[in-house]
Formats: C-alpha cells, structure tokens, sequence
C-alpha cells in the first residue's frame, strides 16, 4: 500500500483552477519530487494535502481517507508540511521554536527533550545557536530550523515546499544532504522544488506538473535525462 495517494485531486480558487485532476502516488520509503514551473499548483497541492485549503478528489494516507479529517490529527499521525516562506518565530529563539514543533503531539517532557536532542544531533548548528533568535540566522540555518522543528513532530511524511529557496548553491548541496539523510531515517518525503536538477538528483521518483496537471513522471534517473526536461528544465545538456 503506498504511504501518500492523491487522486484526481483538484483545487480551486474562485475561477482560477490551480489544480486540475492531479494523481499520484508516493512509497513509504522513497523521496517524490514534483518539479515545475511557477504558478503550476505545487503549492496548492500540498496545501490540499495538509488540508489547508478546500479540495476535491481523494487523498488517502496510510489507507487512510483524509477527508474528515482536520489538520491536527493529520499531523498527530504523522504529516508535516514545510512551507515556502518556513513561518519560523523571528523573536523567538532557536530551541523555542523547535518546542514549537512538538506542540500538535502534546508529548511528555521527557518525549519532548529526546526529540531536541535528536534535532541538536543531526543540526549540531541549531545547537550551536540554541538561544540564538531565529531572525538572526542566515538562510541556510532558517531552512535548517525549519527541518528540525518539524522533525519534532515526528512525521512519517515531510512535504517541502522549495526548501532550496533563496538559499546559496553550496547551501543547497547542504540541505538536499539533510533531505536524503532523513530518508536514509525512515520519513518519506514530498518535495516541491524548481530546482529541478537538484531535486531529482536526490529523490527517487519524479512527477512534473505544469498549469495544474501532470505532464510527465517516472523514476528521477529517467526524467534526469529526459531530452524535454533538460530543455525545459535542467538547463540544457
Ligand atoms: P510557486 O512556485 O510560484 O509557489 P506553485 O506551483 O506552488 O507556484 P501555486 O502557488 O499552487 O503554484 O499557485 C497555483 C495557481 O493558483 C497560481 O495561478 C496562483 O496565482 C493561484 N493561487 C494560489 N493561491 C491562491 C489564492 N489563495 N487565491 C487565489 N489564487 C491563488
């Protein structure tokens, strides 16, 4: 049974339909990327999933129908998005806003202080900067951050909306290490990106989805040389 199934899923704002009859799967285990464009609904697509925003067709977790259920619980069971803009606590400091990140599990303390460790363990920066605020890390630190607070509410499935955004190449390296790193751990993955050398390179399977539906998918090697993909979007040869 795959972790994550989406089917025929459409999303709609007023007259602009963002997401047109989109299906997939994702495996437990694997890294899914969905690569395109700007405005194609990837954000929309994964908002639809956390159930952020009204959506039709069926979205199905675990075997699990998806519909009746708020975001909350999505979370308790094990889904975790990171969005775009990574909504960290800028006034905050670095271990309060991981604290944040356990909230929707309301776990016990003890619970909560092991999952602070594993985060320190894997970012030994956040650790680093542990009372540091959050507005005065660089962008690759935010994104770091950004991880590691959703690492505390334990997911089964991260979905990541451009973690590469805005951040330096080098640090782009850095973070799609963090990513397959986290596979290598056990949580499958959902990645929105339009770096989408970068984001096939790390996955395992790719769909790409361009003005609300998908246009093409396959295992990532294969989309990596796509002569269309390289064209369109891999920046030629
Ligand atoms: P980007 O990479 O630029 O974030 P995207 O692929 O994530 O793009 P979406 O953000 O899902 O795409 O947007 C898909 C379409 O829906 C766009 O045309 C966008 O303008 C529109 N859209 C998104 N959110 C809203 C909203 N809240 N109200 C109205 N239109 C919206």
């Amino acid at each position: 049974m795959p972790l994550l199934e989406i089917e025929r899923l459409e999303v709609s704002y007023g007259r602009i339909r963002a997401v047109q009859g989109v299906s997939l799967t994702v495996e437990a285990g694997q890294i899914a990327t969905v690569i395109g464009p700007n405005g194609a609904g990837k954000t929309s697509m994964l908002s639809a999933v956390m159930g952020l925003c009204p959506a039709r067709g069926r979205v199905a977790y675990d075997g699990m129908d998806l519909r009746d259920m708020d975001v909350e619980e999505r979370v308790e069971r094990g889904l975790c998005l990171v969005p775009e803009r990574r909504e960290l606590f800028g006034e905050m400091s670095v271990a309060d806003n991981l604290l944040l990140g356990s909230f929707p599990r309301r776990p016990a303390r003890a619970v909560i202080d092991r999952g602070l460790e594993e985060v320190f363990a894997r970012f030994p920066r956040l650790k680093e900067r542990r009372t540091q605020r959050a507005d005065t890390l660089s962008g690759g630190e935010r994104q770091m951050l950004a991880l590691g607070r959703a690492l505390m509410s334990k997911p089964r499935l991260l979905m990541l909306d451009e973690p590469s955004l805005g951040l330096a190449p080098i640090v782009v390296r850095e973070i799609f290490v963090i990513i397959a790193a986290l596979r290598e751990a056990g949580v499958s993955i959902l990645l929105v990106e339009q770096n989408a050398r970068a984001a096939l390179q790390t996955a395992d399977v790719g769909f790409v989805l361009e003005t609300g539906e998908l246009v093409s998918q396959g295992p990532a090697a294969a989309l990596l040389d796509d002569p269309r993909l390289i064209a369109t979007y891999l920046g030629g040869a």
